[in-house]
């Protein structure tokens, strides 16, 4: 059962697997205490310092997903997130972006190389101090059937309503919020319907920065809003006053133009293709608005 250890998804069909081959020796409790303790969490290490610079360093990293053994994903990549800058990554569809932010919040382990946080192992850390540290919006927010300012405020409830409605004042969610029929406590899970896709995606955005994450990751966070919101979704979550290591993963030139360094994921490694294509931009290469950076 060692790959139910060391990978972050267990299919049912491995679960049943690995039950089968543990019932040889082992009593139905031992099972589901293993089982409890969530096999699919690598082990977390003791370390949880009260000051965290958040400089990661990604070196030579090769992964794998155990249930596509055939076609590695990073082949050896190498990057830095460096504390207040902007590191995006760009990179075609499929090329392992997503991958890059599973392994840098714990879920797998690359099977070679290293993902280093202050200079130490990722791995040891405590969990629940990773998490603490590391805020990920991602491009389909995931928002609790709770109100507004439970969805701002988690996971820092002890935040005060006026941190709160400053955090969606930044981001421009202050006057669609107060708008809707019950304001902050109108429901904005998936029953409520009364918060649209755009808005959800703005609430998302608001509650990132709210408990000062040392590492701010973007996935796709604004490729499906207009050039005006993406505009106050930037200004919302990459100002100076949150100086944390940012990761942009991004498809639109326009949305890497804040960046203070540009990574292209190509083949697995860090490639070429895309950075010319934005340093001809740098160099007053005109492009179309909104253009993809993966045509
Ligand atoms: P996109 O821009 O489309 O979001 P991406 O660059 O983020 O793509 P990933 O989602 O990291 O790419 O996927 C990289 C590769 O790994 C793809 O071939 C994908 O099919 C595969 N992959 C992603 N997640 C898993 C998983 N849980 N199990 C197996 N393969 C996976």
């Amino acid at each position: 059962g060692g790959s139910l250890v060391t990978e972050g998804t267990v299919s049912s069909g491995d679960l049943v697997a690995f039950v089968l081959y543990e019932l040889q020796f082992s009593s139905a409790v031992e099972i589901f205490e293993y089982v409890d303790r969530q096999p699919h969490v690598p082990p977390e290490g003791t370390l949880a310092p009260q000051k965290l610079e958040g400089y990661v360093q990604f070196k030579n990293v090769i992964f794998t997903y155990s249930t596509r053994e055939d076609t590695p994903v990073l082949k050896g990549l190498s990057l830095e997130l460096r504390p207040g800058q902007i590191t995006a990554l760009v990179g075609a569809s499929g090329a392992g972006k997503s991958t890059c932010v599973s392994l840098l919040e714990r879920f797998y382990l690359p099977q070679e190389g290293e993902i280093l946080l202050d200079g130490q192992p990722l791995n040891s850390y405590k969990n629940q101090y990773l998490h603490d540290q590391i805020s990920v919006v991602s491009q389909e927010p995931v928002l609790f059937a709770r109100s507004g300012k439970e969805n701002i405020k988690y996971p820092a409830y002890d935040a005060t309503d006026e941190e709160m409605y400053q955090a969606a004042e930044l981001d421009n969610a202050h006057k669609f919020i107060s708008d809707l029929p019950n304001g902050y406590d109108t429901d904005a899970g998936e029953k409520g319907g009364q918060v649209s896709g755009g808005q959800k995606q703005h609430i998302a955005v608001a509650r990132a920065p709210i408990r000062q994450p040392r590492i701010l990751v973007l996935d796709d966070v604004t490729s499906n809003l207009d050039t005006e919101s993406e505009h106050l979704v930037h200004q919302a979550l990459l100002n100076d006053s949150n100086p944390c290591s940012v990761l942009l993963i991004a498809h639109k030139l326009s949305t890497v133009e804040k960046a203070n360094h540009i990574v292209v994921l190509e083949e697995g490694k860090k490639g070429g293709t895309y950075a010319d294509l934005v340093n001809r931009q740098n160099t007053g290469f005109q492009r179309k608005e909104g253009e993809e950076l993966n045509n």
